[in-house]
């Protein structure tokens, strides 16, 4: 059935509405996309609501074309299997929970790996019922500290998650490979510029991830590449090159030096250089890098317990907090305030240093140092008393780190990883993740089957997403101008629009006839047959609106033709009447 502008439930707005920033926001609001009910809460218009389900038909096909079975599990599901695996918990703030009416505990599901798992688990025994590939495209609630730009970040999404089962790991990497290239069809059909990166297996203790990325400059992951091998990885998961353990018998020992008035690295550097010009650890002036800067948070660990946590980096380099909370996750990093160092005289604010932190040290610290401060390596870092700074401290001599932590930022021009080249940045939105899951959620849940010889084993998985409604956002920011809208034809609401102007009832009747013809071939319409509404606000919104196809029907008609606009390149042509529905169909794309 065509769409009628005269019927349709639309009201286009010709202002943004006031908490929109980015484009997409602004104009899925104003084109009668999608509305607000609440923040990251929104309603899908009848416009918006046929973009989300022609992604869904692309994600659908896509996923039934590696044999993955759709299923559809409950968004409200009980404690007790989060609670087995321990993310009842561990998702802190970012779940929605609820009580049922005799006091039981309920929650909106943020992700379903613990329900896929308890189903296999219930279902299949045997290696004989492996490999399996289970998905679904549901609606998920996280109550996201930010919501953001609408859809793009919600608290109520639309994700397709889905779940590989494998008996040994040459099956999980079959798996996922499957997943991935389904992955590449999937996004090649949306028309997204994307890159694929290396992400964060994380705490989920799974052994390769990787991450779609549709670049967009406001974007809110950062990624790195490298131009000569290829790698690229979000820089939430870029391992820092480690250099080599370096002697140090010949160091001299480490000294404290009065610095005052050196609170920043640079009034410190240039004070090391008036008291040792030339004495650096690499033997000419003094750079920052010769600096360890000492940063403590206060983590809060998913059961309340709030542990400090130090980290020793180069003086040249901030934390990075996205990594800096990828690392630490699902503990939340919070500010160590006053109180808390009222509670540990030895940390001098401004001064503290590594020689009195880690756990064995007098304050029992956990301290952490970037993978750049090895055995060997020579520092100057806080003095521990006010106006004092320790210099060539060695670590490993001096000082024990507990551990590294890949907190410091990652810099564009830092050596690639796996290359040495430099790296250049980039940012994008996460669209899709893939993820070998390996055993954590099989074990914790119990999911085994019996083997050839059987013997029980405990399955292999992998989870694998796609933001389905972050997704029309993502293609609305890549398509669009000043005035509106310019879907990419595999997802537009209707594959023409077609505007009839001026007073005359030729051009309602030819309208309606045309849409007719074109419906009755496979041609989907938007018919803007409004009576009584002025040609420059029909032309308005569809432009607004973004139809690739624009048809426009008014005064050629007396002569016997109408006019096709292309809403990308703005061209526009003239074509009889009795040629409209072919020419269409071929504009379209639908051969006849
Ligand atoms: P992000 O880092 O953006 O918060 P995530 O890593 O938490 O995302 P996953 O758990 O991997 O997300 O979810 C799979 C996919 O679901 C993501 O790749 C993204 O496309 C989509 N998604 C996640 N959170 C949201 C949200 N709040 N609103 C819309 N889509 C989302
Ligand atoms: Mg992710």
């Amino acid at each position: 059935m065509a769409m009628r502008m005269s019927s349709l439930f639309l009201r286009t707005l010709r202002e943004n509405p006031a908490d929109a920033e980015v484009p997409s926001h602004q104009l899925l609001v104003r084109a009668g996309y999608i509305r607000r009910v609440s923040p990251g809460i929104y309603t899908w218009l009848p416009l918006g609501l046929k973009v989300l389900r022609k992604v869904e038909t692309i994600v659908r096909e896509e996923m039934d074309a590696i044999g993955a079975q759709e299923l559809l599990f409950p968004a409200l599901l009980p404690r007790e299997p989060y609670e087995a695996t321990g993310r009842w918990t561990e998702y802190g703030d970012n779940v929605f929970r609820l009580k049922d009416r005799k006091d039981g505990d309920y929650l909106l599901g943020p992700t379903h790996e613990e329900m896929f798992t308890l189903a296999v688990k219930d279902m299949f025994t045997s290696y004989k019922d492996l490999p399996l590939s289970l998905y679904q495209i549901q609606t998920k609630y996280r109550d996201e500290a930010r919501p953001r730009a609408g859809i793009l970040r919600g608290r109520e999404f639309v994700m397709k998650d889905s779940y590989s089962f494998d008996l040994d790991e040459p099956g999980l990497e079959k798996s996922y490979l499957l997943h991935r290239e389904a992955y590449v069809r999937i996004f090649d059909r949306l028309g997204f510029h994307y890159v694929i990166v290396q992400a964060m297996a994380g705490a989920m203790g799974g052994s390769m991830s990787e991450e779609f990325l549709a670049t967009a400059a406001n974007g809110e992951d950062t990624y790195v590449h490298c131009r000569s091998c290829g790698y690229a990885a979000n820089v939430e998961a870029v391992a820092v090159p480690v250099p080599g353990p370096i002697p140090y018998a010949d160091a001299p020992p480490a000294h404290d030096e009065e610095t005052p008035e050196s609170p920043t690295i640079a009034a410190l550097v240039e004070r090391l250089n008036e008291l040792y010009p030339g004495a650096s650890p690499h033997g000419g002036s003094w750079v920052a890098t010769d600096t360890l800067k000492t940063y403590i948070v206060m983590l809060v660990h998913p059961d309340g317990r709030r542990e400090p946590l130090a980290m020793g980096i180069p003086g040249d380099r901030e934390v990075d907090e996205k990594r800096l909370a990828a690392q630490v996750e699902p503990a939340q990093v919070e500010a160590f305030e006053e109180k808390d160092f009222a509670a540990y005289p030895a940390l001098v604010k401004g001064y503290m240093g590594p020689t009195v932190l880690g756990t064995e040290s007098v304050t029992g610290i956990r301290f952490l140092v970037d993978p750049r401060v090895v055995e060997g390596s020579r520092w100057v870092a806080g003095g521990n008393a006010p106006g004092i700074h320790a210099v060539d401290l060695v670590a490993g001599r001096d000082f024990t780190p507990d551990g590294t932590i890949e907190a410091a930022e990652v810099r564009p021009g830092d050596p690639c990883p796996s290359c040495g080249q430099p790296l250049e940045a980039a940012r994008g939105i996460e669209m899709g993740h893939i993820f070998q899951l390996g055993r954590k959620y099989a074990e914790a849940l119990d999911l085994r089957v019996l083997d050839e010889n059987g013997k029980l084993r405990t399955v292999l998985m992998g989870s694998y997403g796609v933001g389905i409604s972050r997704a029309v956002a993502c293609v609305a920011e890549g398509n669009h101008d000043d005035v509106g809208l310019i879907w990419p034809r595999a997802l537009a609401p209707a594959d023409v629009h077609i505007v009839a102007t001026g007073k005359d009832d030729a051009v309602f009747v030819a309208g309606e006839t045309l849409t007719r013809d074109l419906e009755a071939s496979g041609v989907t319409v938007l018919f803007d047959d409004r009576v009584g509404v002025s040609p420059g606000v029909k032309f308005t919104d569809s432009e607004l609106i973004g139809i690739p196809t624009i048809v426009v029907i008014g005064r050629g008609l007396a002569g016997g033709t109408i006019e096709i606009k292309d809403r990308r390149s703005g061209e526009r042509r003239e074509v009889p009447i009795a040629d409209a529905v072919a020419q269409i169909r071929a504009e379209v794309g639908i051969e006849l």
